[in-house]
């Protein structure tokens, strides 16, 4: 069950795909016989920044961004690309500032992760805007900003006709491709009974209202959906959308340049995830865009993916301190930590599994099966069900492995739990990204009604 950790790395040096690794690309094990990311001693940094904690492994964010980027300027010459980073994952400044640095675009869904994304530094220029049921607000903030629309239906079309104004929007149209992927059936976008994107059956109608306005419709958008292992999926997805893109271009005169097929590429969570690289992954895009486009005339379009989970997801774990601990004979053993549910709500959610190690012993020998579970008043805040771990004892840091994509993102205040801090770790210096709540500031936005003051 303990993973081998490998030894540090030249960043510029490392071939191994990080959505590969259960561990950030320089988790070690110091001198003192601790687990180490980033160059930092995990348990310093809990004693330093507390507990529980996310540490966010610069190496491994930057690994992945890369691996996107090279994997597409090697295999896919013929045009430009553009990378996304979807950053429903993990939106924070820091992250949104570490990945364009990478030269990554940004992929906003609410007004909120828009204002992070600017806020960042990144231009509306460099910005693509989603989501199913975007408010006028948020349609006026994203027309200011100048940023891409990715239309998903006739209320964002509706929405930028009487919002436009003398603007001129840029837009993309997001279909809904028809193809079915093996995932949990709540991160399964691409099957037609989804709430996202435009049935291919109303595509005519959609086209001919794009066409009739002086818009910049620069393509087509699909997406199917999260934690795919499999490529035949994302081999599909350009064949799923070339008969649309010669449509819009050739009968419609839509001027259609950029071609989005989305993100969703696994990770590795444990050991029995066997996810392809982030190299196989272009590879299969880029074959399946090949043989759909090849001798149909068509100009090769920039080629646009959004990847969430394969970036962030692999350099993040989140490390807690054990405390009380129960043992029910015959039947398991409890360890509970001081976060849970609110802090990771992906076991809850989607009976995901995760990998785990204790930070002040990571090599010793796992031998004791024990369940980790949150501190919420909740019997299904349970972190990890049935894992081999070295006895775990109140007081040692355990530590979760590839906690980096929809975790902190998804986290809530679910018993008014503040929500944790994390830190950027990086060549032995760690910087906090985000601070840590206090129970003061969740009652910031309380109000109290005089009539009830005592
Ligand atoms: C969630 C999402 C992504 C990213 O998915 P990952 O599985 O995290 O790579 C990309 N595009 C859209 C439209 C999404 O909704």
């Amino acid at each position: 069950m303990t993973t081998v950790l490998s030894l540090s790395v030249d960043p510029a040096l490392d071939r191994r795909a990080p959505n590969q690794q259960i561990w950030p690309l320089t988790a070690t094990v110091t001198e003192a016989g601790h687990l180490a990311i980033g160059g930092c001693d995990v348990v310093d940094l809990v004693a330093r920044f507390g507990s529980p904690l996310y540490i966010l492994d610069e190496t491994t964010v930057r690994a992945a961004c890369q691996q996107y980027q090279a994997s597409l300027a090697r295999l896919y010459p013929q045009a430009p690309h553009r990378v996304l980073y979807a950053s429903k994952a993990w939106s924070c400044l820091a992250v949104c500032a570490l990945v364009a640095q990478e030269g990554l675009y940004i992929d906003a869904v609410s007004a909120g992760e828009l204002l992070t994304a600017v806020e960042a530094g990144v231009p509306g220029d460099r910005i693509y805007f989603h989501g199913n049921n975007k408010s006028h607000d948020e349609l006026r903030y994203a027309l200011e900003l100048g940023v891409t629309v990715v239309a998903d239906n006739w209320h964002d079309l509706q929405g930028l006709r009487e919002l436009a104004g003398d603007r001129r929007p840029r837009v993309m149209l997001r279909v809904t491709p028809g193809i079915e992927c093996h995932t949990h059936e709540y991160i399964r976008t691409g099957h037609l009974d989804s709430k996202f994107g435009f049935d291919p059956n109303e595509m005519p109608a959609v086209l001919e209202f794009a066409a009739q306005r002086n818009w910049e419709v620069v393509g087509l958008h699909a997406h199917i959906g999260s934690q795919i292992f499999e490529l035949q999926a994302h081999r599909d997805i350009a064949e799923a959308l070339v008969s649309w893109y010669r449509q819009g271009r050739e009968t419609y005169g839509l001027p259609f340049t950029e071609l989005n097929v989305g993100g969703g590429l696994g990770i590795r969570y444990t050991e029995a995830d066997d996810p392809p690289t982030i190299a196989e992954w272009v590879e299969a895009v880029v074959t399946g865009l090949g043989k759909a486009w090849e001798g149909s005339g068509l100009p090769w379009p920039t080629l646009v993916c959004e990847p969430g989970r394969s970036l962030i997801g692999p350099a993040c774990v989140t490390a807690y301190t054990v405390g009380s601990q129960k043992t029910v004979p015959g039947v398991r053993t409890y360890i509970a930590v001081d976060g849970g549910m609110s802090d990771n709500p992906r076991p809850i959610t989607y009976q995901s599994r995760y990998s785990a190690l204790l930070a002040n012993r990571p090599t010793a020998t796992a031998a004791t099966v024990v369940t980790v579970a949150g501190k919420h008043c909740e019997s299904g805040d349970v972190l990890l069900r049935d894992v081999l771990l070295p006895a775990p004892a109140s007081g040692d840091i355990l530590v979760v492995a590839s906690t980096g994509a929809y975790n902190y993102s998804m986290a809530s205040h679910y018993n008014r739990l503040p929500k944790i801090a994390a830190v950027l770790v990086n060549q032995g210096e760690a910087n906090l990204i985000l601070r840590r709540e206090t129970p003061a500031d969740l009652l910031r936005q309380d109000c109290l009604p005089d009539r009830l003051r005592g």
